[in-house]
Formats: structure tokens, sequence, C-alpha cells
């Protein structure tokens, strides 16, 4: 069964002229993929992953996630669906500086269901899993990039989601860096954690066990 299935999925824009971000969409992603997603600029890439990210709706079509239909269950599904299975990464880190490490990573916990107590331990335990226990009293401002990034990635796994969604996660970073996350990608999808990737760096793609290429809206396997 897949994880994520979209069926016939359209998002289009209408600001007086309809941009069709994302055309009559079918594709399905199983649990435990590494599935990368190229193109050019404005072809899509941003909208398919909001899209199955649960932060846009779909204008047509159906969504399941783990065998819940999506479309139309509203902001509340969304919420939980998000907070329970799923964990994103921008490229930008958002991190807030005057916080330690320990603390941004508990800050992506913190509308969810786990104690004070729980969340300090999630924390630490993701901080471990990425490398920065050491680190885990700094704050954001004295890391490197790829350190920030990490933290940012390991506030997206703290509270084990299934899927971990990137939007251009290496776009802030020097080539060290950019090889360092991947390894902390790769580790991560050798663990099961199913991975999306948004990338218009082909070496990053390249890591990827599934290529997607969005041109104009349609998503095709490479
Ligand atoms: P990419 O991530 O590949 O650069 P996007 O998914 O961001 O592409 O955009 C796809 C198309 O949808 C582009 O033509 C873009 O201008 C348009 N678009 C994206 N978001 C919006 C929006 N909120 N309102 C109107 N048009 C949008
Ligand atoms: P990895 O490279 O980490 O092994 P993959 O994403 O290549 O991960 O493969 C994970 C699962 O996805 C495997 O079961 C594989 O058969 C399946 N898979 C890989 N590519 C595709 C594809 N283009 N379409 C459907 N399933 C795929």
């Amino acid at each position: 069964m897949s994880l994520l299935a979209l069926r016939d999925v359209s998002r289009t824009y209408d600001d007086g002229q309809p941009v069709h971000a994302l055309r009559a969409t079918t594709l399905s992603i199983d649990a435990g993929q590494y599935v990368s997603v190229t193109g050019p600029s404005g072809s899509g890439k941003s909208t398919l992953l909001n899209v199955l990210g649960l932060l846009d709706e779909p204008t047509a079509g159906s969504y399941r996630v783990s065998d819940t239909e999506t479309v139309g269950g509203g902001q509340r599904l969304h919420g939980a669906v998000r907070g329970q299975l799923f964990g994103f990464v921008f490229q930008a880190f958002h991190l807030l500086a005057g916080r330690t490490a320990v603390e941004n990573v508990e800050i992506g916990m913190l509308y969810g269901p786990l104690r004070r107590r729980q969340r300090r331990r999630r924390a630490e335990e993701a901080l471990d899993r990425i490398g920065l226990a050491h680190r885990m009293h700094a704050d954001p401002r004295r890391l490197s990039g790829g350190e920030r990034q990490r933290v940012a990635i390991a506030r997206a796994i703290a509270a084990r989601p299934a899927v971990l969604f990137c939007d251009e996660p290496t776009g802030n970073l020097d080539s060290g860096n950019t090889a360092n996350v991947l390894a902390l990608l790769r580790e991560l999808n050798d663990q099961g954690l199913t991975l999306v990737v948004v990338t218009h760096d082909p070496d990053v793609a390249g890591h990827a066990g599934r290529r997607l290429q969005v041109i104009d809206g349609t998503v095709r396997e490479q």
C-alpha cells in the first residue's frame, strides 16, 4: 500500500488568468522511498511539495495519506496528519536566535501531544541522531550553515514523522556542508524515513533512488 497517493490531482491558481501549477497528476510514494523532485523554476515543484505535505489543497482530484482521503477533510484533519506523519525542512533554516539548539528542536513539538519532559527527551534524541548532541546548548548564531540545517532537520524529525519533505535543503550550503546534509538524509532514509526532496541541483537529486521531474505542471519519472 502506498503511503502517499495522488490521483488526478490538479492545483490551479486563479489571479484573473488561471495558472496550472499542477496538472492532473497521479503519483504514489511508498514508505521508505527516497524521492527527488527537479524541474525548471516555476514548473510546479513547490506546489507539488505543498500539496503532498498538506500545506496546500488541490483544486481537483484525490489525495490519500496512509489510506485516509484528505481532500475535503478540512484544516483539522490536515493539521493532525501533518503533526503525526510529516516533517518539513526548508532552504532557510528558520531557527530562532537567542534560543539554544535543543530549544529550537523542542519548538517543533510545542503544539503536539507530548509533555515538556518528553519533548526535551525527543529533542535530545534527534540532536544525537544528527550528530550534534555536543552542540545542544549552542545558539544557532554560533553554528555553521551545515550545523544549522542539521538542527532544522533534527527539529523536523524529533516527533518521529514517517515522511520528511525538504524544499531546497542544501540551497544555502557550500559543497562541504551539502555533502554532510546529504549523508545525513541518506542515513535517515536507510533507517526507514521516507524522503521527498525538491532541488534544482542535479547532484542532490542524484542521491535519491527515485527521481521525478516537473515540467510545466506535469510530473514525470526520470
Ligand atoms: P517551482 O517550485 O517549480 O519554482 P511553483 O510551484 O512555485 O514552481 O510555481 C508553479 C507556478 O504556479 C508558477 O507559474 C507560479 O508563478 C505559480 N504560483 C505558485 N504559487 C502561486 C500563488 N500563490 N498564486 C499564484 N500563482 C502561484
Ligand atoms: P533506495 O534507493 O533507498 O533503495 P528507492 O526510492 O530507490 O530507495 O526505492 C524504495 C522503493 O521504491 C523500492 O521498493 C523500489 O522498488 C521503489 N521504487 C523506486 N523507484 C520507483 C519508481 N520509479 N516507481 C515506483 N516505485 C519505485
